[in-house]
């Protein structure tokens, strides 16, 4: 057995989806082995990293003075370079758990558009966390894989993710991308919008967790079938003082509903600029919906009424990324020919 088999056979391949919001590694023969959310903490005045992942979120806006919460990718492109190798190296480390040098093929999901510049960051980011070979492919055909989607077939499969900062949508067919889109909407877009309603409407001042909490509780995209109420806690705008008010599901729905629109408008427009052939191919297999942001409350249903097609919502939208990847780590033929570096 040559020394290179030998390496190979203790290393263990990672895939890794490194979304906006929330960073995913694979191991082959082990699934899923790190799943924390894309943020590190770090001292502005030392640059000294501080947390990272679930450590790094609980101190979101709850931070010290000097130390800020960041998320390296925040927009779908990387926002900070050395943000974002503490985030891989991080992760990398963790999926291994053990104290033995290995040197394992990455395999890493970027946003789909990542320029030449962000590849290379990524690249070097994996590199440097001791990677021996890295491999980038794209978020939506990996979403699409993980899902089951025949994406090496002539006929076409669309995917729309939705994630915390970007949604990618991508038309796929003979494993290369027919048409590819991503916008600046997704999950964090409707944070934001309700944090802006609740200082509105009532007052009070929240944090982004606390949006998002009541965003996955009461929020939706079309009426539930029982109306809903929250009570919220924050700090009212007047007196500084903390208060709870309460919160409705329509009132949220109606906050939301301006981010909604644009990412309907977005799949509207997809499927008006692809090949007529293809968009036949789409009215029978429908769209495929993922991402985090797909299990907004009757989105799909909201979809499906303003797209006229059928949509199928992934069963794991939160891992059908890490999840296709992690297939790429047993078909390196594929890997070859569709990875983008
Ligand atoms: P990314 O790929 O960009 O890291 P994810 O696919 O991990 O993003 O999705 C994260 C986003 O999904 C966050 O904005 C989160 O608030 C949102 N999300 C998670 N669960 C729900 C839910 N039940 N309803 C609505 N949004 C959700
Ligand atoms: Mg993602």
């Amino acid at each position: 057995m040559t020394a290179l088999t030998l390496t190979r056979l203790f290393s263990a391949d990672l895939a890794v989806d490194l979304g906006t919001a929330n960073t995913l590694v694979y191991a082959n023969g082990r699934g899923v082995v790190f799943n924390e959310p894309s943020i590190v903490a770090m001292n502005v005045k030392t640059g000294e990293v501080i947390a990272v992942g679930e450590q790094a979120k609980m101190m979101r806006g709850r931070t010290p003075r000097d130390i800020v919460a960041i998320r390296p990718l925040r927009d779908g492109a990387i926002a900070d370079f050395k943000a974002a190798e503490r985030l891989l190296s991080y992760c990398v480390q963790k999926a291994h758990n053990r104290k033995i040098m290995v040197h394992p093929r990455v395999v890493i999901a970027v946003p789909s558009g990542s320029t030449e510049v962000e590849k290379r960051a990524v690249l070097d980011a994996a590199h440097r966390a001791k990677a021996s070979q890295v491999y980038l492919v794209e978020q939506p055909m990996m979403a699409a894989l993980g899902a089951g989607l025949p994406i090496t077939e002539p006929s076409a499969s669309m995917v729309v993710d939705i994630g915390g900062g970007t949604t990618d949508m991508g038309v796929l067919s003979h494993a290369g991308n027919v048409y590819s889109q991503s916008i600046r909407v997704g999950g964090n877009a409707m944070d934001d919008a309700i944090i802006d309603h609740v200082k509105r409407e009532h007052g009070l001042l929240i944090g982004e967790r606390t949006a998002e909490m009541i965003k996955t509780e009461i929020g939706s995209a079309l009426p539930l079938s029982e109306p809903a109420t929250m009570p919220v806690k924050g700090r009212d705008l007047l007196s500084g003082l903390p208060k709870v008010v309460t919160v409705t599901d329509a009132e949220v729905r109606t906050c939301l509903q301006e981010c909604v629109q644009v990412i309907v408008t977005a799949v509207r427009v997809a499927l008006e600029r692809i090949p007529p052939e293809l968009s036949g191919d789409l009215t029978d297999r429908g769209i495929l919906l993922t991402g985090g942001g797909a299990m907004l409350k009757n989105l799909d249903e909201r979809l499906r009424r303003d797209a006229g097609l059928p949509i199928c919502l992934a069963d794991d939208p939160l891992s059908s990324v890490v999840t296709g990847t992690g297939q790429m780590l047993r078909d390196f033929k594929l890997l070859r020919r569709i990875s983008v570096n």
